[in-house]
Protein backbone atom coordinates (compact mmCIF):
# COMPACT_ATOMS: atom_id res chain seq x y z
CA UNK A 1 0.00 0.00 0.00
CA UNK A 2 1.48 3.36 -1.05
CA UNK A 3 2.15 5.56 1.92
CA UNK A 4 -1.00 7.78 0.75
CA UNK A 5 -3.19 5.20 0.64
CA UNK A 6 -2.30 4.23 3.81
CA UNK A 7 -2.79 7.39 5.37
CA UNK A 8 -6.53 7.59 4.26
CA UNK A 9 -6.92 3.86 5.56
CA UNK A 10 -5.95 5.32 9.08
CA UNK A 11 -7.71 8.68 8.46
CA UNK A 12 -11.07 6.92 8.31
CA UNK A 13 -10.67 4.36 10.87
CA UNK A 14 -9.94 7.66 13.49
CA UNK A 15 -13.39 8.93 11.62
CA UNK A 16 -15.22 5.92 12.19
CA UNK A 17 -14.13 5.13 15.83
CA UNK A 18 -14.93 8.84 16.64
CA UNK A 19 -18.56 8.41 14.98
CA UNK A 20 -18.51 4.98 17.42
CA UNK A 21 -17.53 6.71 20.44
CA UNK A 22 -19.55 9.58 20.51
CA UNK A 23 -22.78 9.22 22.35
CA UNK A 24 -26.07 11.54 21.09
CA UNK A 25 -28.10 13.55 23.03
CA UNK A 26 -30.18 12.14 25.36
CA UNK A 27 -33.45 13.22 25.99
CA UNK A 28 -34.09 16.40 28.16
CA UNK A 29 -36.60 13.67 30.14
CA UNK A 30 -33.29 11.94 31.54
CA UNK A 31 -30.84 15.00 31.74
CA UNK A 32 -29.64 16.43 34.63
CA UNK A 33 -28.84 20.52 33.64
CA UNK A 34 -27.29 23.52 35.93
CA UNK A 35 -28.01 26.54 34.94
CA UNK A 36 -26.12 29.15 36.55
CA UNK A 37 -27.61 32.75 37.43
CA UNK A 38 -31.41 30.50 37.31
CA UNK A 39 -32.69 32.67 39.70
CA UNK A 40 -33.57 35.40 36.89
CA UNK A 41 -34.21 36.94 33.97
CA UNK A 42 -33.15 34.43 31.47
CA UNK A 43 -31.78 31.60 33.94
CA UNK A 44 -35.52 31.44 35.06
CA UNK A 45 -37.11 30.62 32.26
CA UNK A 46 -33.86 28.20 30.76
CA UNK A 47 -34.58 26.37 34.12
CA UNK A 48 -38.57 26.38 33.75
CA UNK A 49 -38.00 24.84 30.03
CA UNK A 50 -35.50 22.38 31.06
CA UNK A 51 -38.17 21.13 34.10
CA UNK A 52 -40.96 21.34 31.72
CA UNK A 53 -39.18 19.34 29.69
CA UNK A 54 -38.28 16.33 32.33
CA UNK A 55 -35.23 17.43 33.46
CA UNK A 56 -34.13 17.16 36.85
CA UNK A 57 -32.16 21.35 37.30
CA UNK A 58 -29.83 22.53 39.74
CA UNK A 59 -30.70 26.19 40.01
CA UNK A 60 -27.32 28.19 41.34
CA UNK A 61 -27.36 32.22 41.77
CA UNK A 62 -25.09 34.46 43.94
CA UNK A 63 -28.93 35.16 45.29
CA UNK A 64 -29.38 32.37 47.02
CA UNK A 65 -33.13 33.28 47.85
CA UNK A 66 -34.13 34.29 44.24
CA UNK A 67 -32.39 30.10 43.54
CA UNK A 68 -34.54 28.81 46.45
CA UNK A 69 -38.23 30.39 44.82
CA UNK A 70 -37.10 29.17 41.09
CA UNK A 71 -36.31 25.81 42.49
CA UNK A 72 -39.42 25.79 44.61
CA UNK A 73 -41.63 26.63 41.37
CA UNK A 74 -39.80 23.83 39.30
CA UNK A 75 -41.32 21.20 42.04
CA UNK A 76 -39.70 19.01 44.68
CA UNK A 77 -36.64 18.16 45.77
CA UNK A 78 -36.30 14.74 43.53
CA UNK A 79 -37.15 17.53 40.35
CA UNK A 80 -34.82 20.59 41.30
CA UNK A 81 -32.53 22.30 44.22
CA UNK A 82 -30.88 25.46 44.57
CA UNK A 83 -27.30 26.36 45.56
CA UNK A 84 -26.02 29.38 46.50
CA UNK A 85 -22.83 29.87 44.40
CA UNK A 86 -20.52 32.75 43.28
CA UNK A 87 -19.17 31.62 39.50
CA UNK A 88 -16.53 34.04 40.41
CA UNK A 89 -14.82 32.21 42.45
CA UNK A 90 -13.33 28.45 41.93
CA UNK A 91 -15.48 26.95 45.34
CA UNK A 92 -18.74 28.71 44.31
CA UNK A 93 -18.59 26.44 41.12
CA UNK A 94 -17.50 23.38 43.47
CA UNK A 95 -20.34 23.64 45.29
CA UNK A 96 -22.91 24.58 41.88
CA UNK A 97 -21.80 21.27 40.57
CA UNK A 98 -21.62 19.30 43.75
CA UNK A 99 -25.28 20.61 44.72
CA UNK A 100 -26.71 18.61 40.92
CA UNK A 101 -24.41 15.48 41.19
CA UNK A 102 -25.50 15.19 45.00
CA UNK A 103 -28.86 15.30 44.18
CA UNK A 104 -29.20 13.51 40.93
CA UNK A 105 -26.28 11.56 40.59
CA UNK A 106 -24.65 13.71 37.58
CA UNK A 107 -24.28 16.47 34.86
CA UNK A 108 -24.71 15.99 31.38
CA UNK A 109 -26.14 19.60 30.77
CA UNK A 110 -24.80 22.89 32.16
CA UNK A 111 -26.36 26.36 31.27
CA UNK A 112 -23.60 28.94 31.70
CA UNK A 113 -25.78 31.97 32.24
CA UNK A 114 -25.04 34.19 35.18
CA UNK A 115 -23.78 37.64 34.59
CA UNK A 116 -23.69 41.50 35.13
CA UNK A 117 -23.53 44.05 32.71
CA UNK A 118 -20.95 47.09 33.34
CA UNK A 119 -21.64 49.28 30.86
CA UNK A 120 -19.46 52.64 30.31
CA UNK A 121 -17.37 54.65 28.03
CA UNK A 122 -13.84 53.21 27.93
CA UNK A 123 -12.44 56.51 29.39
CA UNK A 124 -14.79 55.68 32.36
CA UNK A 125 -14.22 52.31 32.83
CA UNK A 126 -11.48 51.34 35.38
CA UNK A 127 -9.31 48.26 35.67
CA UNK A 128 -11.52 47.17 38.23
CA UNK A 129 -14.68 47.21 36.01
CA UNK A 130 -12.81 45.22 33.79
CA UNK A 131 -11.79 42.68 36.13
CA UNK A 132 -15.31 42.11 38.11
CA UNK A 133 -16.73 41.77 34.76
CA UNK A 134 -14.68 39.23 33.13
CA UNK A 135 -14.33 37.42 36.64
CA UNK A 136 -17.59 36.54 36.17
CA UNK A 137 -18.28 36.43 32.77
CA UNK A 138 -15.33 35.45 30.84
CA UNK A 139 -13.46 33.49 34.01
CA UNK A 140 -16.56 32.17 35.54
CA UNK A 141 -18.21 30.14 31.84
CA UNK A 142 -14.66 28.98 31.38
CA UNK A 143 -14.48 27.81 35.16
CA UNK A 144 -17.99 26.26 34.61
CA UNK A 145 -17.74 24.48 31.51
CA UNK A 146 -14.18 23.17 32.32
CA UNK A 147 -15.70 21.44 36.09
CA UNK A 148 -18.60 20.44 33.82
CA UNK A 149 -16.50 19.01 31.34
CA UNK A 150 -14.46 17.02 33.79
CA UNK A 151 -17.68 15.24 34.90
CA UNK A 152 -19.30 14.63 31.51
CA UNK A 153 -15.57 13.34 30.00
CA UNK A 154 -15.58 10.88 33.11
CA UNK A 155 -19.14 9.78 32.33
CA UNK A 156 -18.37 9.37 29.28
CA UNK A 157 -21.98 9.89 27.98
CA UNK A 158 -21.52 13.09 25.83
CA UNK A 159 -23.71 16.36 27.18
CA UNK A 160 -24.43 19.59 26.42
CA UNK A 161 -22.37 23.14 27.41
CA UNK A 162 -24.77 26.41 26.49
CA UNK A 163 -23.43 30.15 26.52
CA UNK A 164 -25.87 32.62 26.70
CA UNK A 165 -23.86 35.39 25.24
CA UNK A 166 -24.97 38.25 23.75
CA UNK A 167 -25.47 40.19 20.38
CA UNK A 168 -22.77 43.07 21.81
CA UNK A 169 -20.08 39.50 21.95
CA UNK A 170 -20.73 39.49 18.20
CA UNK A 171 -21.18 43.22 17.50
CA UNK A 172 -20.48 46.46 18.93
CA UNK A 173 -22.73 48.19 21.40
CA UNK A 174 -22.28 51.55 22.60
CA UNK A 175 -19.86 52.38 25.77
CA UNK A 176 -19.73 48.29 26.30
CA UNK A 177 -15.92 48.02 26.50
CA UNK A 178 -16.10 45.47 29.18
CA UNK A 179 -19.41 43.65 28.86
CA UNK A 180 -19.23 43.60 25.09
CA UNK A 181 -15.26 42.35 25.30
CA UNK A 182 -16.46 39.55 28.28
CA UNK A 183 -19.15 38.14 25.92
CA UNK A 184 -16.84 38.15 22.44
CA UNK A 185 -14.40 35.97 25.11
CA UNK A 186 -17.36 33.96 25.93
CA UNK A 187 -18.32 32.97 21.94
CA UNK A 188 -15.38 32.08 21.64
CA UNK A 189 -15.14 30.03 24.13
CA UNK A 190 -17.78 28.11 22.54
CA UNK A 191 -15.98 27.99 19.43
CA UNK A 192 -12.64 26.48 21.53
CA UNK A 193 -15.02 24.26 23.78
CA UNK A 194 -16.92 22.51 20.87
CA UNK A 195 -13.45 21.67 18.82
CA UNK A 196 -11.90 20.29 21.77
CA UNK A 197 -14.84 18.38 23.09
CA UNK A 198 -16.41 17.12 20.31
CA UNK A 199 -14.91 13.73 20.31
CA UNK A 200 -16.28 13.11 23.35
CA UNK A 201 -20.00 13.58 22.24
CA UNK A 202 -20.01 17.16 24.61
CA UNK A 203 -21.56 19.67 22.53
CA UNK A 204 -20.87 23.46 22.82
CA UNK A 205 -22.98 26.21 21.64
CA UNK A 206 -24.25 29.68 22.12
CA UNK A 207 -27.68 31.49 21.89
CA UNK A 208 -27.30 35.48 21.73
CA UNK A 209 -30.17 37.08 22.77
CA UNK A 210 -30.61 41.19 22.65
CA UNK A 211 -33.10 43.54 24.18
CA UNK A 212 -34.77 41.43 26.72
CA UNK A 213 -35.60 43.84 29.08
CA UNK A 214 -39.18 42.64 31.37
CA UNK A 215 -37.79 39.95 33.52
CA UNK A 216 -34.14 40.80 33.92
CA UNK A 217 -32.60 42.13 36.72
CA UNK A 218 -29.89 43.35 34.71
CA UNK A 219 -32.28 45.67 33.17
CA UNK A 220 -33.79 46.61 36.36
CA UNK A 221 -30.30 47.17 38.28
CA UNK A 222 -29.36 50.02 35.89
CA UNK A 223 -28.05 48.91 32.99
CA UNK A 224 -31.59 49.94 31.78
CA UNK A 225 -31.50 53.61 32.81
CA UNK A 226 -28.11 53.71 31.02
CA UNK A 227 -29.10 52.42 27.78
CA UNK A 228 -32.59 54.50 27.95
CA UNK A 229 -30.18 57.92 28.70
CA UNK A 230 -27.63 56.56 25.25
CA UNK A 231 -30.49 56.29 23.19
CA UNK A 232 -32.53 59.12 24.32
CA UNK A 233 -35.34 57.06 25.13
CA UNK A 234 -37.57 57.26 28.72
CA UNK A 235 -36.97 53.89 30.52
CA UNK A 236 -40.50 52.88 30.83
CA UNK A 237 -40.27 52.71 26.28
CA UNK A 238 -37.14 50.62 26.86
CA UNK A 239 -39.12 47.32 25.75
CA UNK A 240 -40.98 48.78 22.74
CA UNK A 241 -37.61 50.72 21.61
CA UNK A 242 -36.19 47.24 21.35
CA UNK A 243 -38.98 45.84 19.84
CA UNK A 244 -39.40 48.41 17.78
CA UNK A 245 -35.71 48.55 16.11
CA UNK A 246 -35.68 44.61 15.35
CA UNK A 247 -36.08 43.13 12.09
CA UNK A 248 -39.32 41.48 13.25
CA UNK A 249 -41.14 44.23 15.68
CA UNK A 250 -40.97 41.92 18.36
CA UNK A 251 -40.54 42.42 21.99
CA UNK A 252 -37.92 39.39 23.18
CA UNK A 253 -38.65 37.95 26.34
CA UNK A 254 -36.62 35.31 28.46
CA UNK A 255 -38.88 32.38 27.06
CA UNK A 256 -37.81 33.17 23.86
CA UNK A 257 -34.18 32.72 25.00
CA UNK A 258 -35.42 29.66 26.51
CA UNK A 259 -36.86 28.06 23.13
CA UNK A 260 -33.09 27.96 21.69
CA UNK A 261 -31.78 26.39 24.60
CA UNK A 262 -34.37 23.96 24.58
CA UNK A 263 -33.72 24.03 20.28
CA UNK A 264 -29.83 23.12 20.87
CA UNK A 265 -30.31 20.51 23.46
CA UNK A 266 -33.21 18.82 23.23
CA UNK A 267 -32.02 16.46 20.84
CA UNK A 268 -33.17 18.39 17.43
CA UNK A 269 -30.26 19.89 16.99
CA UNK A 270 -27.99 16.86 17.52
CA UNK A 271 -25.65 17.22 15.21
CA UNK A 272 -24.91 21.11 15.83
CA UNK A 273 -21.83 22.10 17.87
CA UNK A 274 -20.03 25.43 17.73
CA UNK A 275 -22.88 27.52 16.70
CA UNK A 276 -24.44 30.88 18.18
CA UNK A 277 -28.36 31.44 17.56
CA UNK A 278 -29.19 35.07 17.82
CA UNK A 279 -32.37 35.18 19.66
CA UNK A 280 -32.66 39.01 19.04
CA UNK A 281 -35.62 39.42 16.41
CA UNK A 282 -32.97 40.36 13.88
CA UNK A 283 -31.07 43.12 15.79
CA UNK A 284 -27.33 41.63 14.59
CA UNK A 285 -28.09 40.74 11.03
CA UNK A 286 -28.64 44.19 9.66
CA UNK A 287 -27.97 47.59 9.82
CA UNK A 288 -30.67 49.91 11.04
CA UNK A 289 -31.14 53.69 10.67
P1 LIG B 1 -30.68 38.88 35.41
O1 LIG B 1 -29.98 39.88 36.27
O2 LIG B 1 -32.17 38.81 35.50
O3 LIG B 1 -30.08 37.44 35.69
C1 LIG B 1 -28.71 37.24 35.97
C2 LIG B 1 -28.59 36.34 37.17
O4 LIG B 1 -27.20 36.06 37.37
C3 LIG B 1 -29.10 37.00 38.46
O5 LIG B 1 -30.01 36.14 39.13
C4 LIG B 1 -27.83 37.22 39.27
O6 LIG B 1 -28.04 37.11 40.69
C5 LIG B 1 -26.93 36.11 38.75
N1 LIG B 1 -25.52 36.39 38.99
C6 LIG B 1 -24.87 37.57 38.86
N2 LIG B 1 -23.59 37.44 39.22
C7 LIG B 1 -23.43 36.14 39.60
C8 LIG B 1 -22.33 35.39 40.08
N3 LIG B 1 -21.14 35.97 40.29
N4 LIG B 1 -22.52 34.08 40.37
C9 LIG B 1 -23.73 33.51 40.19
N5 LIG B 1 -24.80 34.16 39.75
C10 LIG B 1 -24.66 35.47 39.46
O7 LIG B 1 -30.23 39.20 33.91
P2 LIG B 1 -30.66 38.56 32.51
O8 LIG B 1 -31.02 39.70 31.64
O9 LIG B 1 -31.60 37.44 32.68
O10 LIG B 1 -29.25 38.03 31.98
C11 LIG B 1 -28.90 36.66 31.96
C12 LIG B 1 -27.75 36.47 30.98
O11 LIG B 1 -28.17 36.84 29.68
C13 LIG B 1 -26.50 37.30 31.28
O12 LIG B 1 -25.34 36.57 30.99
C14 LIG B 1 -26.64 38.45 30.31
O13 LIG B 1 -25.40 39.04 29.99
C15 LIG B 1 -27.23 37.73 29.12
N6 LIG B 1 -27.90 38.62 28.16
C16 LIG B 1 -29.01 39.32 28.51
C17 LIG B 1 -29.61 40.14 27.59
C18 LIG B 1 -30.84 40.91 27.89
O14 LIG B 1 -31.31 41.59 26.99
N7 LIG B 1 -31.40 40.84 29.11
C19 LIG B 1 -29.07 40.26 26.29
C20 LIG B 1 -27.93 39.54 25.98
C21 LIG B 1 -27.36 38.71 26.91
Amino acid sequence: IEESEKFRIEYWELEEAKLRRTPAPKPLATRIALVTGGGSGIGRAIAHRLAAEGAAVAVADLDGERARTVAGELGGPDRAVAVTADVSSEQGIADALRAATLAFGGVDLVVNNAGISISKPLLETTAADWDRQHAIMARGSFLVSREAARIMTEQGLGGDIVYIVSKNGVVAGPDNIAYGAAKADQAHQVRLLAAELGGHGIRVNGVNPDGVVRGSGIFAGGWGAQRAAVYGVPEEKLGEFYARRTLLGREVLPEHVANAVFALTGGELSHTTGLHIPVDAGVAAAFLR
